[in-house]
C-alpha cells in the first residue's frame, strides 16, 4: 500500500512538472542594449597569422598551451589545439581537397576564429545556478565571477559554441573564457586580439556599427576593392583588399537569439564549425521551463506534500507502535 501511495505521489508530481513546463509559452529573447559593444570577424580578410592569438595571451596573462611538450619536460611553444583553460581565442584552419585556393569551400582552405561569442540572451547566464556569470547591462559583455562560482560547469555544458573551459589542473579551479578584454574596455583599450590584427579581420564597435558595417560588405560586388577600417569601424587607418563572394547573411545577426561577436566568410559557416541554431534563444527556453516548474511553488508545493506524507506516515507508525506495547503490557 505504502508504496504504491510513494509511487503515486512521483509519478503525479513528475507529470503536473512536466505538463506545466510542456504547455508554457517560452518568454521572449532578450534584446541587445543600446550600447552594446560588438566585433566583427571577417574570415576573407584574415591572413591567419595569430597575431591576435598572442594578443589575447598577453592581454590576459594566459600561460603557455603546449601539446608537443614532453612528459615531464616544461612547454616551449605555445600550440593549443582549441579553446582552453589556457587559450581563450583561436584561429581554426578549414580544408577541403587539394585546398589551394582561399576562401573557397571546394579544394579550398578558410580561416575561423574562435571564442565566447557575447551571446545576446546568454544561456551560460540563464543556466548557472549562483549568478557567477553575467551580462553587464551597458556594453552587454558577458563575465564570469569566480568568487560566486560552485565549479557546476552548467555553463560550459549549455553553451552552444563549447567555449567556458575549466582548470581541471587546479585544485581549486576556475572557469576561463574571453570576457571581451573587459579591463581593457574600462581603461578606454581594445581587446587585445583587435588591437594586434594587422589586417582589421578583427574589428571592434558598437554592435549597431558592426552590423552596418558586415552589411555594407554583403551589398559589394565580389572583385571591387574595399578600404577595410582597422582597428575600429570609424578608424582613418584602411587595409585595401578585394571583396570576396561572401555567404550571403551575417552569422550571429539572428543565431541562438544573436550575438554580440559577428562573423562574415565565404565558406558555408557550418563548415567552420558554427552551428546551426535557431532564432529563439536557449536561454529564453530553459527559464520558461525552470520559472514554470517554481511558477506558483509548484515544485516546492510536491516537495512539502512529499514530506508531509512522509512525517505522517512515521507519526502514525509510532502511535501504532505504542498501541501494540501498551495491548501486550495490558
Ligand atoms: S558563447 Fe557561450 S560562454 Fe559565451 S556568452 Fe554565449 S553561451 Fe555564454
Ligand atoms: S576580446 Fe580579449 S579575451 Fe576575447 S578573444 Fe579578444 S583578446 Fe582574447
Ligand atoms: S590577427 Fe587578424 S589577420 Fe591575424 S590571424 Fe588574427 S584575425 Fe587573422
Amino acid at each position: 500500500m505504502s508504496l504504491d501511495r510513494r509511487n503515486f505521489l512521483k509519478l503525479t508530481g513528475g507529470a503536473a512538472v512536466l505538463g506545466a513546463a510542456g504547455t508554457a509559452e517560452a518568454r521572449p529573447n532578450k534584446e541587445p542594449s543600446p550600447d552594446a559593444v560588438g566585433m566583427l570577424y571577417d574570415a576573407t580578410i584574415c591572413i591567419g597569422c595569430k597575431a591576435c592569438m598572442a594578443g589575447c595571451k598577453e592581454a590576459n596573462d594566459m600561460p603557455i598551451d603546449s601539446n608537443l611538450a614532453e612528459p615531464g619536460q616544461p612547454p616551449i611553444w605555445d600550440t593549443p589545439i582549441d579553446i582552453s583553460d589556457k587559450t581563450l581565442n583561436i584561429i581554426k584552419v578549414y580544408k577541403q581537397g587539394s585546398a589551394e585556393v582561399k576562401d573557397r569551400e571546394f579544394d579550398g582552405f578558410s580561416f575561423i576564429k574562435r571564442h565566447c561569442m557575447h551571446c545576446v540572451d546568454a544561456v551560460c547566464i540563464s543556466v548557472c545556478p549562483v549568478n557567477a556569470m553575467r551580462k553587464n547591462p551597458v556594453t552587454g559583455v558577458v563575465t564570469y565571477h569566480p568568487e560566486v562560482c560552485i565549479g557546476c560547469r552548467y555553463c560550459a555544458f549549455a553553451c552552444p559554441y563549447n567555449v567556458p573551459a575549466y582548470e581541471f589542473e587546479k585544485p581549486l579551479g576556475q572557469i576561463r573564457k574571453c570576457q571581451f578584454c573587459d579591463h581593457r574596455l574600462k581603461q578606454g583599450q581594445l581587446p587585445g586580439c583587435v588591437e594586434h590584427c594587422p589586417t582589421g579581420a578583427s574589428l571592434f564597435g558598437t554592435r549597431k556599427q558592426i552590423l552596418e558595417e558586415a552589411r555594407r560588405r554583403l551589398s559589394m560586388r565580389p572583385g571591387e576593392e574595399y578600404e577595410y577600417p582597422m582597428q575600429t569601424v570609424d578608424s582613418p587607418h584602411k587595409h585595401v583588399a578585394t571583396v570576396k563572394q561572401y555567404q550571403p547573411y551575417i552569422y550571429g545577426e539572428k543565431e541562438g537569439g544573436g550575438t554580440q561577436v559577428m562573423m562574415l566568410a565565404a565558406v558555408p559557416y557550418d563548415k567552420l564549425g558554427l552551428p546551426n541554431l535557431p532564432e529563439k534563444s536557449a536561454a529564453s527556453r530553459s527559464e520558461t521551463v525552470q520559472h514554470t516548474v517554481y511558477k506558483g511553488f509548484l515544485a516546492p508545493s510536491l516537495l512539502l506534500l512529499f514530506l508531509l506524507y512522509i512525517t505522517n506516515k512515521t507519526v502514525r507508525r509510532e502511535q501504532h507502535e505504542e498501541e501494540r506495547k501498551q495491548l501486550e503490557e495490558e
